[in-house]
């Protein structure tokens, strides 16, 4: 398992653990605003939901912006935009208050004071007042004694100043001073901390491993660690589902469990999103890199102004980037992929979350997206399609633009790629101004390509409306006639009427350009092609 060497303990011996849910769950996401949302977050979040939802429970989030030197303006907003984007919902949040509220941490400051005290009282925590040349000076010492990794711990304490080594009326002189004083958990010696993750079995750690981690802040703050114990306590999360980055701090967590006497909830550490090539964490210097989005929503950082672009702009739809996530680290068994959300609330299974990484795929997302395109009523694309079109300044109704869309969107990832058909809704000749496909028909020009074209352009009779399949015969008895294979007038048929090489078939383009305009580029082509022979 991943994590560092210590944490190897008997997970994996003993594989997955299984934790019957049998309480009434209660779930939580909790990020700190310090940034936009990476998709890895956004995981979380899902697994969550899903996990909530499956159970019937609560799914919260709660805004953990205690270190406030990390704060990010923008980044709750970003985060709330995310996960409504993502079909998210949540039964409470600092917008959508609940019985547990504030969930700010920020709101909450008050309360984390009472809980470190309580600790002190319990003798499982203490002051310690040690300036930062002192700390400095014990790392020194233990290096020179030659501890790989220095630390604040139960050897070391008892040579620092701190509540345990000082006497009782010193350390009350301390604080009466106001004197600075951070506090400390107090890690017990020889003992062995060992749980049972939900997604990676037993975890082992001994406690020589552990620091006495700061617990409370000498500006007043709780840190990370405290006040993500005391508030999964005090709302009742029954479940703590987040990244494997938490791993190593989760031994820690269990001895403040302890350490208060409290039940603690079950830990699921969900696998690393990885690169789509090489080996690591997936990062935004990959989707720079390799071209694609690590963000749900686009993010412009507020201090150097830079831009990052997300699935929402780039054309994504909600429902593919949150399919395409669930699949990152699960899979409900057998070869189902296409799963709406009720169908993965269904489904969903911690036991079934994989223990090692998962890579990212951009070209799976891009296939995702393209099933869900597919599913869409051709009329919502046709007015999405027309909408696009009219910002290129090409006016056409709702009607004929789902009549393109029909032809176009087998071939499209997104409603974007159906502008690759503007042909069908232009007059006059596409190869007008079009280098590209003027110079492929020169290429390719043959004289008894002309002939056949005449041909064919006869047998297209009068009609104005011409129907596909009649199209269809008209050109295949003019092959016959002309003696003619498909491959060599097609493309000729092709580039003089649509400008270019690909596209939908050229029988049912006809039918929906009708015959009028069918003949003017014809007639065009044919004009031009005189310069050729
Ligand atoms: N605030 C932590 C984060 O930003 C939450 C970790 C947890 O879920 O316990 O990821």
């Amino acid at each position: 398992m991943a994590g560092p060497g210590y944490l190897r303990g008997l997970a994996g011996l003993l594989g997955s653990a299984v934790h019957p849910v049998t309480m009434s769950v209660r779930v939580r996401f909790a990020p700190s605003p310090t940034g936009p949302l990476h998709m890895g977050g956004v995981r979380t979040a899902l697994y969550n939901y899903l996990f909530a939802r499956k159970h019937g429970g609560e799914f919260l989030l709660r805004i953990e912006d205690t270190d406030q030197g990390r704060f990010v303006a923008g980044a709750e907003e970003y985060i709330k935009e995310s996960l409504e984007w993502c079909g998210l919902e949540l039964d409470a949040s600092p917008w959508k208050e609940g019985p547990d509220g504030p969930y700010r941490q920020s709101e909450r400051k008050e309360l984390y004071r009472h809980y470190a005290e309580e600790l002190i009282a319990k003798d499982k925590a203490y002051y310690a007042f040690d300036t930062s040349e002192e700390l400095e000076a014990m790392r020194e010492r233990s290096k020179a004694a030659g501890v790989a990794a220095p630390a604040y711990n139960s050897v070391t304490r008892e040579h620092m100043r701190n509540s345990l080594s000082l006497s009782a009326d010193d350390v009350q002189k301390k604080l009466e001073q106001g004197e600075p004083y951070v506090i400390r958990l107090k890690v017990p010696r020889h003992e062995e901390v060992r749980f049972e993750d939900a997604i990676r079995g037993w975890v082992v750690v001994h406690t020589s491993n552990i620091d006495d981690k700061v617990l409370f802040k000498s500006d007043g703050m709780p840190t990370y660690h405290l006040a993500n114990i005391v508030d999964d306590h005090l709302m009742k999360i029954t479940h703590v589902i987040r990244g494997e980055e938490w791993l190593p701090s989760a031994p820690l967590h269990v001895l403040i469990y302890e350490a208060f006497g409290w039940e603690r909830p079950v830990f699921a550490h969900l696998p690393l999103i990885l690169k789509p090539d090489g080996n690591g964490k997936l990062s935004k210097r990959d989707g720079d890199r390799l071209g694609f989005p690590v963000f749900p929503l686009d993010w412009v950082d507020p201090v150097s102004g830079e831009k990052s672009s997300g699935y929402r702009e780039r054309g994504y739809y909600p429902e593919a980037f949150v399919n395409m996530l669930a699949l990152l680290g699960w899979n409900p068994g057998g070869d189902v992929e296409i799963m709406s959300m009720a169908e993965m609330v269904n489904y969903f299974d911690l036991g079934r979350v994989h223990k090692g990484g998962a890579r990212f795929d951009p070209a799976k997302t891009d296939w995702f997206n393209q099933q869900y395109l597919r599913m869409r009523p051709d009329a919502e694309l046709g007015a999405a399609l027309k909408e696009r079109l009219e910002e290129q300044g090409i006016v056409t109704s709702v009607e004929r633009a789902t009549a393109a869309v029909v032809l176009l969107k087998e071939r499209a990832t997104f409603v974007d790629d159906m502008l690759e058909g503007t042909y069908l809704f232009t007059t006059g000749s596409p190869l007008k101004g079009n280098e590209e496909a003027l110079a492929e028909a020169r290429k390719r020009w043959k004289p008894a390509t002309g002939g056949a074209l005449r041909s064919f352009m006869d047998r297209l009779g009068s009609k104005p409306l011409l129907v596909s399949a009649e199209v269809e015969k008209a050109f295949n008895e003019m092959l016959h006639e002309q003696g003619m294979k498909i491959g060599q007038v097609m493309p000729m048929f092709r580039l003089f009427v649509a400008g270019r090489m690909q596209g939908p078939g050229m029988f049912d383009v006809s039918a929906l350009l009708g015959r009028d305009e069918v003949m003017t580029r014809l007639e065009h082509g044919l004009e031009l092609s005189k310069t050729w022979d």
